[in-house]
This record gives C-alpha cells, structure tokens and sequence, in this order.
C-alpha cells in the first residue's frame, strides 16, 4: 500500500516548521512566512530540494492553521487525512488548496504576486457535521459503515448561478461585482480605509434578477446519498473522522467542504477503555487462587487461558501486553489490558460442599468442630462482638 508508506516517511508537521505543539497561529504564520521565503520555488529556480522543502512547510501550515484540521492531525496524526476514505485517500491532497489564498494573505505581493481584493473568487464550501455510533470491538478493529445523508449538490439547470435558465445573474450594482465595498474613514490617525463583504449581492459579486425554478435560486438542489466511512482501528468515543469533499459544494468554483463523522461507541458489557488500553475484572474461584492454576480470561482477541500463581489474592491486577487498543498511528502497536481477578467465595453449599470446607478450616486452625450446640454458642459470641 502505497499511502501508508508515503505515511510513515511523512515528518511531524510541528517538526517541519519547528513550532512546538501548542504554538499560536501567528508563531505558526512566522515559522512559515521564514521557511517560505527561503524555499520559494521563485528564490530558487531548479532547485528541487528546496521546492520539496517548500512543499512540505506548505502542507504543514495549511493543515496547522486550520484549526479543524489541527485539531484532527493532534488526534491522529497524518492517519487523520489517511482515513478519509474516497479518491484523495493515501496522502495530503494539494488539489484543492489555492496557493493564491495563502500567499495573498501571507504576504501581500511580497513575490510580485497580484493581491486579491475581492473575494468573489473560489470559496471552498462549508463542512458537514454528522455522527455516527458503533460498537466497542468496532471501535478496537475499525469498521467500514454507509450513511444516508442529505447532501446539496450544483443545481444542474442554472449550474449553480441561480438565474433561471436563459438569464444571466448580473453584475452587482453596489459593489460593481467586486463583492466587496470600501468604506473611507476619517480618524487621529489619518484615513481608515475598511473593507466589507457586499449587502447586496453577499460578496458574490453578482445578483439574480430572475431566479431558476428548479433550485429557487439557490443554485443547490439536495439529494439522499450514501457515503461510505472508513473508521480506522482505535477511534475512540467523540473522534471524528474526516471525508474530504463531502461537505457543502464551494461557491464560484470552489471545492467542496468536508464531511465530519463523529464517532459515539458503546458501552461495553465487560471491557472499559482508557486511551489505548483495556481494563475489566476476571473472577477467579478460592481453589484455583489458592493452589494456583488456569484462568480463563475474556479478552478483545477472545478467551486467553493465564496461569496464576498458588496463593494468589483477590484484586490482583494482570497484564496482558499487547491485548489492548491498537493505536490510531498505526494498528501494530496496541495497548495493553489489565484484569483485575476477583476471587469468588463460593455460595449456595450443598452439605458435601460445607463438610470439606469446615474439614478445610479445622485443617486450617488446628482445630476440631464441636456439635452443632458449640456452633450456636459461635454464632452468639460473634452476635455480641458485632453489638
Ligand atoms: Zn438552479
Ligand atoms: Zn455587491
């Protein structure tokens, strides 16, 4: 498999622009600007190194400066945009990033780059938010599921003008299809000029006069589909997991927003997890605590037989290495699961059952049972101890 290669190979994203983990957007936005400047495919023609180089802070501040996408990368790591599932699965997809977009904010026409004014240019679309519940062993093994969403998609009369066919949504007359107006203010410190998204035509750029029929103008017509989700081994309750280009479609060309599925896992009956490993209680009966021998124990891979040690106590915690959660980063290293063993005092004695053990007891103590009038006299000295 190709993706996970790419993978593995892949530097820590906080490595590659030497920021530390909690670094702020704008410690973020001056380790790139550096890295950008010095490995700029402008600065360096032919230079394959630094293009590389170059790429690879891009990609890094791309996904770290969208705090969606970070939040993700911290949870998973790079298998956060490996589980996505669909065509762009397998690698960080550079196809829908607009390099524009950065550099324009980045820095201005620092490269000779025009700066846009307007933003009636491509806008990604918004993302969607949905859940999705599943079970604890799907949780541990990852799971394949198939949802039934609404999704909008371009309305093919009007190809998502809104004006009905035919007709043509026209340029905006308050803003003169710049999507933006300008206003100039007077202050101590000299002009203020402040931009703002258009009223009218809401940074568009352009209105519909006449609106299509078939979408009401909204360019979007909405569907049933059914998506499919990858949930990768080791998601935990209240991950989620991105699909890209799942989410609403971009406005003027731009591409589509993500899917984000959030994962509710059930309770199990037997096993709790805290991160990676997994924890539950084991019962163990007063024999085999006490003479030592097999334990069968339930565990995520089924039954394990554990052999324990002659005189063990109740609460006594094991380890199995290895039978817990597998990791998210990857799926061969796994946590481990503690049991705790309970040992089991035995109830409902038949007579057999009783004779052994007060035979047992006697052995214990030394001692011979009297009859049953000295086992009444116990019982009323114990009653006066307890008062
Ligand atoms: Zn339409
Ligand atoms: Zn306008």
């Amino acid at each position: 498999m190709k993706g996970k290669e790419e993978m593995a190979n892949k530097r820590d994203y906080y490595e590659v622009l030497g920021v530390s983990k909690t670094a702020t957007d704008d410690e973020l936005k001056k380790a790139y600007r550096k890295l950008a400047k010095q490995y700029h495919p402008d600065t360096n023609p032919g230079d394959k190194t630094a293009e590389e180089k170059f790429k690879e802070a891009t990609e890094a501040y791309k996904v770290l400066s969208d705090p969606d996408k970070r939040r993700q990368y911290d949870q998973f790591g790079h298998a956060a945009f490996e589980a996505s599932g669909g065509a762009g699965a397998g690698g960080f997809d550079f196809g829908g990033m607009d390099m524009d977009d950065i550099f324009g904010d980045l820095f201005g026409d620092f490269f000779g780059r025009r700066s846009r004014g307007a933003n009636n240019g491509p806008i990604q679309g918004a993302n969607i938010r949905t859940a999705v519940r599943i079970t604890f062993e799907e949780a541990v093994f990852g799971v394949e599921k198939e949802l039934d969403l609404t999704l909008k998609d371009e309305c093919s009369s009007c190809h998502g003008s809104g004006a009905k066919p035919g007709t043509h949504p026209e340029t905006c007359s308050k803003c003169g299809g710049k999507g933006q107006v300008v206003y100039t203010q007077q202050s101590l410190f000299g002009m203020i000029r402040n931009v703002q998204t258009c009223p009218d035509c809401k940074g568009a750029g352009k209105v519909v006069k006449s609106k299509c029929p078939d979408c009401y103008g909204s360019g979007y017509v909405s569907s049933r589909k059914k998506i499919k989700v990858i949930i990768p081994p080791g998601i935990d309750n209240g991950q989620s997991v991105r699909i890209r280009d799942k989410g609403e479609p971009g406005i003027n060309g731009g591409s589509r927003g993500d899917l984000l599925v959030e994962v509710s896992v059930s309770r199990h009956p037997i096993f709790q997890r805290k991160d990676y490993d997994i924890y539950s209680t084991a019962p163990i009966s007063f024999a085999t605590a006490a003479l030592g021998g097999d334990v069968r124990i339930s565990t995520i891979d089924g039954d394990v037989i554990y052999t324990v040690k002659p005189g063990t106590q109740t609460d006594t915690k094991v380890r199995l290495r290895e039978k817990g959660v597998p990791t998210l980063r990857n799926r061969n290293v796994r946590g481990d699961h503690y049991v705790t063993l309970v040992v089991q005092v035995p109830t409902n004695l038949n007579e057999e059952q009783k004779e052994a053990l007060r035979r047992f007891d006697d052995a214990m103590t030394g001692k011979k049972h009297g009859n049953n009038g000295s086992e009444n006299e116990k019982e009323k000295s114990k009653k006066k101890f307890w008062k």
